[in-house]
Order: structure tokens, then C-alpha cells, then sequence
């Protein structure tokens, strides 16, 4: 599988891998970064409404403790001059003590002012008409009424009226307390949030009136809020949170609302989705770009790299070739080197090499070696008669056949040993092997009827001279071939056409020292 593919393919699957591992990490990273920024504004949403709901439900409950206190009282003391002088005592009390307070009032039952905390009466004002007023002359209940914001008549300050019935003696309707909470007491509480500059928080009532919301627009005081997203979720689950378009400004935020506890009021903190994922935003495009730079240089030099891997493959791959080349032309040489080049058979130089070596080792081992050498009867006439050409003919096919007839194990050495003599080393060979090898070989040459004029026997004939000796300590080489010379000039000497066998004492211990011509011509006798 490895090797079915190129190194350069490695490289470049490897540099895309790692490219990529880099965008997949980075959008990864990103992604999770996000989750966190989502996570952060959650809480802090969920932690801002938790505070606006806990404040709200403080601010408004001192507020209708004080209202209950004075309900109590009128109600039991009657409303005379001296009683009211009492109640006003009180009333500025708790004003003074509360600081949400803007004021407190007790109405008659026709709406005429009967008593309150700022200073002024003004007997001429009648409330009869405010939404409260109304609400409690028809309403029984006597638990509080949170109503709507309005603008005080008696401060021109925007206010939020939180009010209680008064009954009296038989439970008919007595007029109403009042308790004024100042919005700016809500609004700096609000600011001291960190929403960012997008962000908003609000006050609402459960029936969908927008009581107050931060940052303060006065034209949206007292509007209906019933058809947002924000409100039919409220509706549906009074304490929550979700992503919702602004019905104010289109901003989408994201919004935590929770209901007051113990009165019929909302809050929601919520936080521009925008503005929050903004510096995520940016952190992402930064590394973003850092990323895809440094992709870019990874795929550059990457791709500059596999280049270079390329390049070395080829310089290898021609440098393994021209090594071959080499090796082969090597080899060529050195049989050109080794090789006779007329006849093919081995040069004067291999055999001596190969001589050397079996001489050695047949004296490590105890051997015995044998060495043929041959010579053709009557050359030089062949020559002169038929041609140099032609005796080279006969040379090459008198050297073919000694080649064939000579064994072929390793050691075993045909040679041209000069001129027309040619030399047969065989080791590990007895004197009688290499007779018989040389007989052998003479026969067939007579058999090939080579004509031959100026030869008596009328034919290309040879002589051959053996020598076997099993070397000791002390012996050369030169010895055998000169024994096996000696033997050669031996079978000339006695008529040719024959194999003359050297004695050698350590090789065949025979009682001629001198060497004599041993198998007699044949064909020609
Ligand atoms: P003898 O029977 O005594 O061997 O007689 P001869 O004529 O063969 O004598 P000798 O062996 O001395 O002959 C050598 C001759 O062989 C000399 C030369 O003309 C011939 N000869 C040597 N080398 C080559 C060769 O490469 N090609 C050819 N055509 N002739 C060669
Ligand atoms: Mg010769
Ligand atoms: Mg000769």
C-alpha cells in the first residue's frame, strides 16, 4: 500500500493534511468560542434580571407596607382634622425613610385630596379620573394595585402609583391610599448595570403595559407590548429567556425576563446579540487570517519541499541508472579483460590468476592439479599454406572443441596460453583424469578431418603434454606448467598427434622422472 505510492504524493497528501487539520482546529476553536460568548451572556442576562425582580419586589413592597399602615389607621381613626394632621406626621415619615417614596396620598371618595406628604394641598386637584381611582371604586378587593406610570400632578415627575381601597365602617367604597414610587429610583438602579451600549433592561406589567425601560424613552412609557415575541413568551412561561427582535429599535437581543414574586410585574435584562458576539467576531477574523497566512505558507513551502523531493527522486533514480550502466559496462570489461578475444576462451591473464589460486588451495587441502597444455602440430604450414584467416578459423574451432570436452566445474580453466597452445587447468584432477581429458580431446580433433597438406598426418592434428602434481609446501605453480611443457615438447618429440604424460613425484609417484609420450597416434599410424 506504502509502496504503491510515490514519496512526492506522501508529501503532498501530508502538507493538504496538515493545511487542513489547521482551518478544521481554528473553525472548531471558533465555534466553541462562541458557545462560551453565548454561555457568558446568559449569565450575566439571567444574573441582571434576578437582581431588576429581587429590587423591584423590595422597592414596591416598603412601599405598600407603609400604604397598609395608613390604610389601617384612616380607617380606624376616621378622617377628621386632627386624625389627618396625625396620618400626615406619619406620611412624611415614611417618605423620609424610604427614599422610592415620591410621595403619599389618601383620597376621599370622590376623588378630592384629603391628605398627603408634600406640603401643598391643592383642594382644587381631584384624582377621581386616574386609572387607580377607578380601579378601586369598582373593585372589592383590598389587596394592592400596582398601576400604571403617569406623570405626578403634584411633582410633574414620572411616577409608578401603587394604591389600596378604603372601606368604610359597612365596607362601601371610602376613597383610595396612594403611594407614589419615583421611576428615577428605578433608573438608577438600572444604570448600574453593565449592558453594553446596545443592551436594554424594562419593567413590565403582567398585562403587557411597558412600565419603564432602560435606556429611558418617555414616549414609550404606558405602551402595550402584548403582540412582541418577548410577551407571548412571558405569557407562556412567566420566567425564561430567548433571542427576540426589539419591537423599539429591531435590535435582536438576547433576553432574560422573570416575574416579580409577589406583584403582577415583569423584568427582563436583555443584551445585543450583536454587540456581544462582536469581539468573538473579530477574534475569529483575526485568526482567521493568521491561519489562512499561514496555511498559505505551509502550501508554499510545501509545495517548494515536494519540488525538491521530486528533483532527488529523478537525480536518484538516474543516478541508480547511470550506476548500472556502469556496473554493466564494468562487467564488459572485465570479461574483455579476462577473455581471449580471437578464440573467447579465457586470456593468459585469468588462467594465471586462477592457477595462482587453485595452486594455493590445493596445497591447503591436500589436491591434486592437473594442467593440460596443448599444442597444434604444424601450424606454421597451416599458415603458410592456407592462410592466416584460415588458421585463425582453425584455432577458433580447434578451441570450440576443447572448451566442450573439457569438464565444466568451478576451477575448471580453459585457456589460450599464447600463440596456438592452449592450456587446460583442472583441479582436484589425478594425472589419469587429465590423460584421459587430453585423449580425449586430441581424438576429436583428429575425428574433425581438419585437411591439412602440410602435415604428414594429412590432417589438423594437436599434441598435448600433462602434469599433475599435489603441491607442497615450497612448490610453484611454474613448476607444473613447465612439467606440463616438458611433457608437450616430449610428444613432439616422439611424432606428434599424441599426449605425453609427466612424472611428478609428489603427484604420482611413477620411476621415470623423465617425461615420455604415453598414447600413441592414432588415424595417422
Ligand atoms: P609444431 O608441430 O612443432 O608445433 O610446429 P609448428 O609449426 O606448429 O610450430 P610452432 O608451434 O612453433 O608454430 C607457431 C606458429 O603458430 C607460428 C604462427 O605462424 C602460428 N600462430 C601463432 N599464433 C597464431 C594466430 O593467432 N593465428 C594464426 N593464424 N597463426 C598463429
Ligand atoms: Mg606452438
Ligand atoms: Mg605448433
Amino acid at each position: 500500500m506504502f509502496k504503491r505510492y510515490t514519496i512526492t504524493f506522501w508529501a503532498t497528501l501530508f502538507v493538504g493534511v496538515v493545511c487542513l487539520s489547521l482551518v478544521a482546529v481554528d473553525v472548531w476553536r471558533s465555534l466553541i468560542a462562541r458557545d462560551a460568548q453565548v454561555l457568558e451572556m446568559e449569565r450575566l442576562t439571567s444574573n441582571v434580571a434576578r437582581a431588576m425582580a429581587q429590587h423591584a419586589d423590595d422597592t414596591i413592597k416598603a412601599a405598600d407596607t407603609s400604604l397598609a399602615d395608613l390604610v389601617e389607621r384612616v380607617e380606624t381613626d376616621g378622617v377628621g382634622a386632627p386624625q389627618l394632621a396625625r396620618v400626615r406626621r406619619q406620611m412624611l415619615q415614611h417618605v423620609t425613610n424610604l427614599p422610592q417614596l415620591a410621595g403619599l396620598f389618601i383620597y376621599g371618595e370622590s376623588g378630592q385630596w384629603l391628605v398627603n406628604s408634600p406640603a401643598v394641598l391643592g383642594p382644587s386637584l381631584n384624582n377621581a379620573d386616574r386609572e387607580y381611582f377607578v380601579y378601586h371604586r369598582t373593585h372589592a378587593g383590598r389587596g394592592p394595585h400596582v398601576g400604571e406610570p403617569v406623570i405626578s400632578r403634584s411633582s410633574g415627575k414620572w411616577i409608578i402609583p401603587v394604591s389600596r381601597r378604603l372601606n368604610k365602617a359597612d365596607g362601601s367604597f371610602a376613597g383610595v391610599a396612594l403611594a407614589t414610587l419615583d421611576i428615577d429610583y428605578f433608573r438608577r438602579f438600572y444604570q448600574s448595570f453593565d449592558i453594553g451600549a446596545r443592551g436594554a433592561v424594562a419593567l413590565i406589567s403582567s398585562q403587557g403595559v411597558l412600565m419603564l425601560r432602560q435606556p429611558f424613552d418617555e414616549r414609550r412609557v404606558g405602551i402595550s407590548l402584548c403582540d412582541t415575541p418577548l410577551f407571548q413568551a412571558y405569557s407562556a412561561q412567566p420566567n425564561g429567556k430567548g433571542l427576540f427582535a426589539s419591537s423599539n429599535d429591531n435590535e435582536v437581543r438576547y433576553n432574560n425576563y422573570r416575574a416579580l414574586e409577589h406583584y403582577p410585574l415583569f423584568v427582563t435584562a436583555a443584551l445585543s446579540q450583536q454587540e456581544m458576539l462582536e469581539h468573538w467576531r473579530h477574534d475569529s477574523f483575526m485568526r482567521s487570517i493568521g491561519v489562512i497566512v499561514l496555511a498559505a505558507l505551509l502550501g508554499f513551502f510545501g509545495k517548494r519541499l515536494v519540488g525538491q523531493i521530486n528533483l532527488r527522486v529523478q537525480a536518484q533514480a538516474e543516478l541508480l541508472q547511470a550506476r548500472d550502466a556502469l556496473e554493466s559496462a564494468n562487467r564488459t570489461l572485465e570479461r574483455l579483460a579476462m577473455q581471449d578475444g580471437l578464440t573467447g576462451l579465457a586470456n593468459r591473464r585469468q588462467l594465471d590468476v586462477t592457477l595462482g589460486n587453485e595452486f594455493s588451495r590445493a596445497m591447503r587441502h591436500a589436491d591434486t592439479l592437473a594442467f593440460v597444455m596443448i599444442d597444434v602440430d604444424y601450424f606454421k604450414q597451416y599458415n603458410d599454406l592456407y592462410g592466416h584467416g584460415a588458421g585463425d578459423d582453425c584455432l577458433r574451432a580447434v578451441s570450440k572443441l576443447i572448451r566442450a570436452l573439457t569438464p565444466k566445474r568451478a576451477g575448471d580453466v580453459v585457456a589460450r596460453y599464447g600463440g596456438e597452445e592452449i592450456a587446460i587447468l583442472l583441479p582436484d584432477t589425478g594425472l589419469d583424469g587429465a590423460q584421459a581429458v587430453a585423449e580425449r580431446i586430441r581424438l576429436a580433433i583428429a575425428s574433425m578431418q581438419t585437411a591439412h597438406r602440410g602435415s604428414p598426418f594429412g590432417m589438423v592434428t594437436i599434441s598435448a603434454g600433462v602434469a599433475a602434481m599435489a603441491p607442497q609446501r615450497g612448490d610453484s605453480s611454474g613448476q607444473l606448467v613447465a612439467a606440463a611443457d616438458k611433457a608437450l615438447y616430449a610428444a613432439k618429440s616422439a611424432g606428434r598427434n599424441q599426449v605425453g604424460v609427466a612424472a611428478m613425484p609428489a603427484a604420482a609417484p611413477q620411476t621415470a622422472p623423465e617425461s615420455t609420450p604415453q598414447s600413441t597416434p592414432d588415424g595417422a599410424a
